[in-house]
């Protein structure tokens, strides 16, 4: 299966934005958007895997974490899958 880590952004409560938002990083519908208010990284690569970063103010960090994750898994070892 292939890995997949996505640095997602996150509103004040926690719940992920998938709003559209304007390039000033304000949403286009704020009726439907709080707005967002930090990134979290999170891993969905596995079943065993609901790995969650911690969140973040600004993507570069949340990448960061992201990698350092991606780095955890390249270093365990290849899971039994059988
Ligand atoms: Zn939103
Ligand atoms: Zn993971």
């Amino acid at each position: 299966m292939r890995l997949a880590i996505t640095t997602q952004a996150v509103h004040a409560d926690g719940s992920v934005c998938t709003h559209p938002t304007a390039p000033t990083g304000k949403p286009r519908d704020p009726a439907t958007c709080t707005g967002r208010r930090g990134y979290v990284a999170a891993c969905s690569g596995s079943p065993d895997c609901t790995w969650t970063g911690e969140r973040r103010g600004m993507r570069t960090l949340a990448d960061d974490d992201r990698k350092a994750h991606r780095d955890h898994h390249a270093q365990a070892p290849a899971p039994a899958t059988a």
